[in-house]
């Protein structure tokens, strides 16, 4: 699977990204030949939730190329781990498969699925049926044992997706300084819980390379002590999920 499609071939209306996209692709080719050193280990997608509407929910996500686009970008800055935040069924996301598949037979990356939806159901599992088990990881917030029975039975490792316990985040995190967050609309982000917050917002996936966001000191690359966990409570986010991982198999 080698084509790229663009704004234009998904979407009728007429593409705003025109004009960056182009920038975009001339500095990309640029990165290509002058690449350096990245200190990029993460990415986390969410592929339900962005910043265009008032339930967060975007009208327009990106297909699935694109998101394989996101995937090999990320792979030429070192990324090795992705968690994909899944916030509704998974029969709702075919591209999930997609993007995991692209990711551990292409790079060879590790990927987490994190599923927030609160109302999955047992089957959920056999969409992920023909991933990679060994670089695979299944997240869940939900604590339905049958859910997670299930998964561990078709062969998954299963995680609760808790990342940390407090209300509010202490001491301040630095840990988005070597990860990138895409929202469902290719909006880039500090990290999964300030997703939707303008503050936080880095800019979109389609007007720059990811490298010149990940470097840029005038965007915020931290999250500020205080800031309150009123919605995800950091869960899914990447850095916390391997380390689970890594502290299961010790
Ligand atoms: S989700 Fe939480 S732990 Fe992860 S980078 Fe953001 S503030 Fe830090």
């Amino acid at each position: 699977m080698t084509s790229k499609k663009r704004w234009s071939d998904v979407y009728k209306s007429e593409n705003p990204f025109q004009l960056p996209q182009a920038l975009l692709h001339a500095l990309r080719q640029k990165s290509k030949e002058f690449k350096t050193k990245s200190e990029v280990k993460y990415l986390w997608i969410y592929v339900s939730h962005d910043s265009l509407d008032d339930n967060g929910t975007p009208s327009k996500r990106l297909s699935t190329e694109e998101w394989l686009n996101v995937i090999d970008e990320a792979a030429s800055l070192g990324v090795q781990y992705v968690v994909i935040s899944v916030g509704t069924s998974l029969n709702e996301h075919p591209e999930v498969k997609e993007i995991c598949q692209w990711a551990q037979s292409m790079y060879g990356m590790h990927v987490g699925v994190h599923l927030y939806c609160e109302k999955l159901t047992p089957d959920e599992s056999v969409l992920l049926l023909d991933l990679d088990k060994s670089k695979t990881a299944v997240f869940l917030d939900c604590c339905d044992p049958a859910v997670e029975a299930r998964f561990k039975e078709h062969g998954f490792d299963v995680y609760p997706a808790l990342g940390q316990d407090q209300e509010h985040v202490s001491p301040e995190c630095h840990l988005p300084e070597e990860m990138t967050c895409v929202g469902a609309a290719g909006t880039l982000y500090t990290c999964g819980l300030v997703l939707g917050e303008t503050e936080y917002r880095l800019g979109h996936f389609f007007e720059r390379p990811l490298d010149s966001v990940m470097h840029d000191p005038s965007l915020p690359h931290s999250i500020p002590e205080g800031l309150p966990k009123s919605k995800h409570r950091c869960n899914g986010c990447p850095p916390l999920m391997v380390q689970k991982m890594q502290e299961r198999t010790k």
